[in-house]
């Protein structure tokens, strides 16, 4: 299984790969993306790289994903706990998504906190946070594809198959 250091060269490699394919693309019109579109993609790859990688599983120890956040790396460690290390969590579609709520559990619960403490501050995120949705769907879209790839490339250098997410769907008991 590669190290955390491996699979963050692995998917650097697959981005430069991807940006010189993209550019290659462009040039020649066969691709239209412009700047907005390329640095979502990109924020998406780079946080799903960095900070929301599948082996977030192990966050109950220490991890390259965990020690990125920094001191809020300890707030990973419940999502160690409950994840079994290459289990749901290194599934295809599931398995990132689960980190997305996660995440958004994380973020609601801070905004709460925040709400609470300096009302004025909170309420001013919240209303920034209902802009964001004003945007629709597509940014959102763009993230998305970014952050799975980074993930999916992660399963790939994990040896993890597309297809054992729906083995792991049939072997459920009904
Ligand atoms: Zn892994």
């Amino acid at each position: 299984m590669p190290s955390g250091r491996v699979h963050t060269w692995i998917n650097t490699l697959s981005y430069g790969a991807l940006l010189a394919g993209a550019s290659y693309a462009l040039e020649r019109g066969w691709l239209r993306v412009d700047l907005a579109q390329a640095a979502l993609f990109s924020a998406g790859f780079w946080a799903g790289t960095l900070l929301l990688s599948p082996d977030l599983d192990l966050a109950e120890g220490s991890v390259r994903s965990k020690r990125a956040w920094g001191p809020l790396g300890a707030l990973w460690v419940p999502y160690g706990l409950i994840f079994r290390h290459r289990g749901l969590s290194h599934s295809w579609l599931v398995g990132p998504l689960t980190r997305l709520l996660y995440l958004a559990l994380l973020v609601g619960a801070l905004l709460s906190l925040l709400s609470w403490l300096l009302p004025a501050l909170g309420q001013a995120l919240l209303l920034y946070l209902a802009q964001l949705t004003r945007a629709g769907v597509l940014p959102w879209v763009w993230l998305l594809a970014g952050y799975y790839l980074s993930q999916w490339l992660h399963l790939i250098a994990d040896g993890i198959r597309p297809d054992t997410d729906f083995r792991r769907w049939q072997a459920r008991p009904h």
